[in-house]
């Protein structure tokens, strides 16, 4: 079976912003992210992306907007010889209660169903704690990275440091799983 990364998108891919990213222009990548994807994708790894766009049911931009993210996103990846096999969004907020918002395992879920691919031995890299309560949800792996939220999220949640393993970025992680 081949084996699956699965990465957060805002804080981990591309900078964040507690403004949110609203637009193409604001969705910037992290240096070295899309370097590394390439690089899994190369090591024959399954890529997939899981993200919580509230924004969407907040009105700040629409689905058209949060598409050419995703098609800006997908081809500087695909210039650097990488590629996402899975893209999957929860547009709701808070208070919709769906089954798919992080910490809700409903996104990996769905990115398991499509792919085909257990998540026991799947990896996800998030820079949220709910990144980290999904995947402890499906028994995926959760790995931490300081980028984005990462700081934060280790502030108000020290015991992680015990808990999960930790990189400072999305490019350190990779560095590790590949060498
Ligand atoms: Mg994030
Ligand atoms: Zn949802």
């Amino acid at each position: 079976m081949k084996k699956l990364v699965i990465i957060d998108r805002d804080g981990v891919i591309n900078f964040d912003s507690d403004e949110y990213i609203k637009s193409v222009e604001e969705w910037q990548p992290i240096p070295g992210s899309l370097e590394a994807m390439a690089r899994l994708h190369q090591a024959g790894y399954l890529l997939a992306v899981a993200t919580n766009q509230s924004g969407i049911a907040r009105g700040l931009f629409n689905v058209a907007e949060l598409k050419a993210m995703h098609q800006k996103m997908q081809s500087l990846l695909q210039q650097l010889g990488g590629k996402i096999d899975a893209l999957v969004y929860c547009p709701h907020g808070p208070d919709d209660h769906c089954d798919c918002r992080k910490p809700k395992p409903g996104l990996l879920l769905q990115i398991s169903q499509q792919l085909g691919v257990n998540l026991e031995n799947a990896y996800f890299v998030g820079d949220s704690f709910k990144d980290i309560q999904a995947a402890r949800a499906v028994n995926a792996k959760p790995i931490l990275v300081k980028t984005g939220k990462g700081e934060r999220s280790l502030q108000e949640h020290p015991e992680l440091i015990h808990e999960v393993s930790i990189y400072n970025s999305l490019q350190e992680f990779t560095h590790f799983l590949l060498n």
